[in-house]
């Protein structure tokens, strides 16, 4: 397991808080692993800090 801090970006998740949980372990620390815009709406993955669990959330785009 590659353990290495790789944040070589500054994150700014500040903006959506809608009390994600890791299935997994539980926790709520999540980096930003892509973004991806479709017509639906917008398209995230987040990968769990703790134990690498992929999430997948999808955010309708208003207005
Ligand atoms: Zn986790």
């Amino acid at each position: 397991m590659s353990d290495k801090p790789d944040d070589d970006a500054p994150e700014d998740d500040a903006e959506e808080q809608l009390g994600l949980e890791c299935p997994k372990c539980g926790c709520c620390d999540f980096r930003a692993y892509y973004t991806r815009r479709q017509a639906k709406g917008i398209r995230r993955v987040k990968i769990c800090r703790h134990c690498g669990r992929r999430i997948t959330t999808t955010e309708r785009i208003v207005g």
